[in-house]
């Protein structure tokens, strides 16, 4: 059997179909009507904010930071517990990243831990200028404690939906939550533009900001007038016209990781020492990745084995986020930390998730994962 990833790019055959459509169009320039329909496609997962195509999830949360008003010198806190592109676009606003640890009850950002961090800052004159919390593998982060909890320092709330498109809290959709939010379209994320991110927000105004100044910060004039400095981070049609293939199929998409997810945890029932991610209360997850912690005392067995047991058999998995608090990089970061992020790095596996994965190719997963809690 072919290596088994854990998240391969889904392609269900529309999109030679629409790419080809784009470039029969002529339209090869980076603006263009699959660009212009994208955004307002993904706008419909949105609750109908506006949003604007970006070259990468990365760049998207970069402008997200510089239209929050976040200047260089600043500190901004983010989930500690993330992929390292949310504290890089923090540095690449010129700012500070003060990383704050997860709740085991979602994975996500502890609310409490921020507020009670908010407090002691608020106190000394410490405010950061800008909260970025991430919704993890799929997951929402609490947005009715994280909402009223930015509100009242009057912080603005930048949302990394990356993971999480197509998933909803107490019944509102991810990228809804934020004063700005981001999606990624990487080849590994739900849909894929091979490469591409978005910006959506309620507020046209900072829509019509984050479209300038994605592409080079032009004034409206013949010549290119220019009077602050901009970046070229516009996505282009061709790749938009693949991310559209791509979300028309989301909902089955979502529902094939979600049954991925299910049929893991039957056929890990009632193992001692393994413990899926929690479903938090009224998320409805995508399960973009199905990930567990594995106790090795309990379990008899650890992460490690387990990985590169199943790597034996040209399985990928991988270990949970690293947190940003002990990448090297940000060593000197200032961090928040409860224990909890540090515990799911060294127990947490994430499993085989894609949604072109085969039950065949599932079955061989987890007949051996099966085997290797069983010790062989
Ligand atoms: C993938 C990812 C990003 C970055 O998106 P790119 O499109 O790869 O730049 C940001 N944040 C999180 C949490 C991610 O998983």
């Amino acid at each position: 059997m072919s290596r088994i990833f854990l998240s391969a790019p889904d392609l269900r055959g529309r999109e030679i179909e629409y790419v080809t459509a784009a470039l029969e169009s002529g339209w090869l320039a980076p603006a263009g009507p699959d660009l212009a329909a994208l955004e307002t496609e993904i706008s419909a997962w949105a609750e109908g904010r506006h949003a604007v195509g970006l070259s990468s999830g990365t760049a998207a949360l970069h402008l997200a930071l510089l239209v929050s008003r976040v200047q260089p010198g600043d500190e901004v806190m983010c989930s500690t517990l993330t992929f390292a592109a949310t504290a890089n676009a923090i540095v690449q606003a010129g700012a500070a990243p003060v990383l704050v640890d997860s709740d085991d009850a979602s994975w996500n950002l502890d609310p409490d831990l921020l507020a009670q961090e908010l407090k002691r800052r608020a106190d000394l004159g410490l405010l950061p200028a800008a909260v970025v919390a991430v919704d993890l593998y799929g997951q929402c982060c609490d947005y009715e404690r994280l909402v009223p909890i930015c509100a009242e320092y009057d912080i603005p709330l930048i949302e990394d939906a990356a993971e999480a498109l197509g998933a909803t809290f107490a019944g509102r959709p991810a990228g809804s939550f934020g004063d700005v939010a981001i999606f990624s379209f990487n080849g590994n994320k739900i849909i894929t533009a091979s490469g591409g991110g978005m910006l959506v927000t309620p507020d046209e105004a900072v829509a019509d900001r984050v479209r300038y100044l994605s592409t080079q910060a032009r004034q409206p004039a013949a010549h290119y007038e220019h009077t602050e400095v901009g970046f070229n981070y516009r996505l282009s049609n061709i790749l938009a016209a693949l991310g559209r293939a791509q979300l028309k199929d989301l909902d089955a998409r979502i529902e094939r990781r979600r049954e991925f997810n299910r049929r893991y945890r039957e056929a890990l029932e009632g193992r001692p020492g393994v413990d899926f991610m929690p479903q938090a209360d009224r998320c409805h997850s995508t399960f973009w990745l199905t990930c567990l912690t594995i106790d090795p005392a309990e379990a008899g067995v650890d992460r490690e084995t387990i990985r590169l047991g199943l790597e034996e058999h040209d399985i990928e998995s991988r270990p949970v986020w690293k947190p940003m608090h002990r990448q090297p990089v940000f060593a000197d970061a200032d961090a928040v930390l409860n224990g909890v992020s540090d515990r799911l790095f060294d127990e947490g596996l994430c499993l085989p998730s894609g949604s072109s994965m085969t039950d065949e190719q599932f079955a061989f997963v987890t007949d051996h994962l099966v085997r290797l809690f069983d010790g062989g």
